[in-house]
């Protein structure tokens, strides 16, 4: 665990959040400032500081995160729904854990903006 990251902070339970998964190696949670009706994180238990980190053998923690997320999207926003993962400064990552955005619960604007 990385003493400072608040993901791993949530993981622990040493900082609240509303769970809505978890297993052995992934837990989901709400974001704290959701921009759509549905704003889950998915994010691995193990210190992963983002996308770019994973290696080789990750590829099973990888296929786990996809599903959940799948999962997740498909109960929470059957009508369909967005999956995200911010990377750096530019990419627009504020919390050095890797996690995935699930976005949904209304019709989802332009990609990205034109800056
Ligand atoms: P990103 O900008 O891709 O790094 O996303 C980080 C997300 O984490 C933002 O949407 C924040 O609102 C969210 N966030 C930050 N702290 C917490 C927390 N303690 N519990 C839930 N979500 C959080
Ligand atoms: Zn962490």
């Amino acid at each position: 665990m990385a003493q400072e990251c608040i993901f791993c902070r949530v993981v622990a339970g040493e900082l609240p959040s509303d769970r809505v998964y978890q297993d052995e190696a992934v837990v989901a949670f709400r974001d704290i400032h959701p921009v759509a009706p549905v704003h889950v994180l998915v994010v691995p238990r193990r210190h992963v500081s983002n996308l770019g980190e994973l290696e080789e053998g990750d590829a099973e923690l990888m296929a786990g995160l996809l599903r959940v997320a799948a999962r997740l999207g498909r109960s929470l926003a059957p009508a369909g729904y967005r999956v995200v993962i911010n990377v750096g400064e530019e990419g627009g990552q504020t919390v050095g854990h890797l996690h995935l955005h699930v976005l949904g619960g209304r019709t989802l604007g332009v990609l990205c903006s034109p800056g």
